[in-house]
């Protein structure tokens, strides 16, 4: 079988009217399209949260020679540092990538967005190039936040380079019924009721919102976007 990706229009209906069951099965069937489609040229982007932990789980169904990329940052919790050595022990084809770029003190305060771009940004750009990728999986959702209501299953905005966001459109409730049918681990810091992770310092437990409002908050980033899928990454579209 093959996926019609959806139109714009039809991601709503999506969100609301397949089951759980049907969401997990198109979600296999788009990576499994992508993986016939670009082989060992396609890799996840994973974040280790909890989105994430599900496309991780659900590429390793298809085929357990999907590669993965991690981008980690100096700021991240050490509960997800540990996380991170956890998940790389069992799976040593996920590579770590990072920039050690010496930064202005409180960066994240005074310019939370060349942070997370040299941070970041940068980072996943060279996963991307030394990774050879064609076509990175992300977990990204449309329910998740303001910024995410506007994009589709497969985008093109890199030349050369698919993007592919299998779990666009599951719920939050959704994804940790995953988690627990299927027994998949996850940072412990869900349980002190984050609802959506990245480094410490731009990250909040909330109450109420939407599941990115504990993101940056107090700065104008707040709720927003770290770039990753918002910014080229491809070298010749540098800024
Ligand atoms: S999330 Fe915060 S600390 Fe992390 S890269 Fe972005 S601005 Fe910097």
């Amino acid at each position: 079988m093959t996926v019609e990706t959806a139109k714009q229009q039809d991601i709503e209906w999506l969100v609301d009217n397949l089951n759980f069951a049907e969401k997990v099965e198109r979600s296999l069937e788009l990576i499994e399209q992508a993986w016939r489609l670009h082989g060992e040229g396609l890799v996840v982007a994973n974040s280790l949260g909890k989105d994430s932990c599900v496309v991780w789980d659900l590429a390793k169904r298809v085929s357990p020679e999907i590669r993965g990329f991690v981008v980690s940052t100096r700021f991240w919790p050490e509960e997800t540092n540990r996380f991170m050595r956890q998940t790389i022990e069992k799976h040593p084809e996920l590579r770590i990538f990072s920039n050690d770029l010496k930064l202005p003190d409180n960066l994240y305060e005074l310019d939370p967005d060349r942070c997370c771009d040299i941070l970041k940004v940068e980072a996943t750009r060279r996963a991307i190039e030394e990774m050879d990728v064609s076509g990175w999986i992300t977990g990204l959702r449309c329910t998740e936040g303001y910024t995410r209501t506007d994009f589709r299953e497969v985008e093109h905005r890199d030349a050369g380079l698919t993007k592919l966001n299998p779990i666009l459109i599951w719920k939050e409730r959704e994804i940790w019924q995953y988690l627990a049918v299927r027994g998949v681990p996850v940072n412990p810091l869900y349980e002190q009721g984050y609802r959506s992770l990245g480094c410490a310092p731009c990250s909040s437990v909330v109450r109420g919102g939407n599941e990115r409002a504990g993101r940056w908050i107090g700065t104008s980033k707040c709720g927003g976007e770290c770039g990753i899928h918002t910014r080229p990454l491809r070298p010749e579209h540098k800024e």
